[in-house]
């Protein structure tokens, strides 16, 4: 059986494919995780039928200022840790707000589904799973802000992922899965396409290829500016025009 991709690479993959490249060969170390970012998702995973009011919002902050660091021992800084905490705190009230109406989107649910596909060849682990009467809805995170209208192409694309993955593991069909935007009040509800179902099926194909050793083109628009590993991109992109 051939290696199953995760549901991240394809993310990795779409923000530049010789990011997968560099990962698969362990030059591309994971980074330490954003304070910020850990802090909302566990605070949206804790919500239940208790409802999410002001109060016990700020119990769950409180709870995971002191949890986040035992969970993420090494890859967390303590004190952006305790920024990242004062700021939330303060947006608690609005977050309140606009959560409230959110709920009925969002529960019941499981949450960090991990999910495996023998065959669909993908493996990933879903922020939250929906149980929407008998649909199944597969449902994201994202700690930024939501395109004017829909949702950023990347997260469709994970999303068609999932869909493929929770079709497999349940044997029902997927029809819709949605983007949570906590920081904006929204969640943004995604049809699920044949045509993104098709495309993830070939990024997963293109994926193998690259962790086989293929590298990939460097895309035109891809952020290099900001990228860990550009003094080893160069180099391989030096290398080969030697040659061609
Ligand atoms: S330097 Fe640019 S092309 Fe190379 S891996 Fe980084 S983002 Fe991609």
């Amino acid at each position: 059986m051939k290696d199953r991709i995760r549901i991240s690479e394809i993310g990795l993959y779409l923000r530049c494919p010789r990011l997968v490249y560099f990962q698969s060969l362990g030059t591309l170390e994971p980074g330490p995780r954003s304070a910020r970012h850990l802090l909302l998702r566990h605070l949206m995973l804790s919500l239940d039928e208790e409802g999410a009011d002001l109060g016990r919002l700020e119990e769950v902050v409180a709870r995971l200022d002191v949890e986040l660091p035992l969970i993420y021992r090494e890859e967390l800084d303590r004190e952006e840790l305790s920024a990242a905490a004062s700021v939330l705190r303060e947006q608690l009230p609005d977050l309140a707000r606009s959560l409230l109406p959110l709920l009925k989107a969002l529960l019941p649910c499981q949450v960090d589904v991990e999910l495996r596909g023998d065959r669909v060849g993908l493996s990933g682990r879903l922020d939250r799973l929906v149980s929407r009467g008998p649909e199944l809805v597969p449902s994201l995170i994202r700690g930024g802000n939501p395109p004017e209208t829909g949702v950023w192409k990347r997260d469709r694309l994970q999303l068609a992922g999932y869909a493929l993955l929770v079709e497999e593991r349940f044997g029902q069909t997927v029809r819709q899965g949605q983007v949570e935007y906590p920081l904006a009040g929204e969640v943004r509800p995604v049809l699920m396409r044949s045509v993104d179902r098709a495309r993830v099926l070939r990024l997963r194909d293109r994926i193998g290829q690259i962790k086989a050793g293929q590298l990939p083109d460097r895309p035109e628009e891809a952020p290099c500016q900001s990228c860990k590993v550009a003094d080893s991109c160069l180099t391989r992109h030096s290398l080969a025009s030697r040659f061609f």
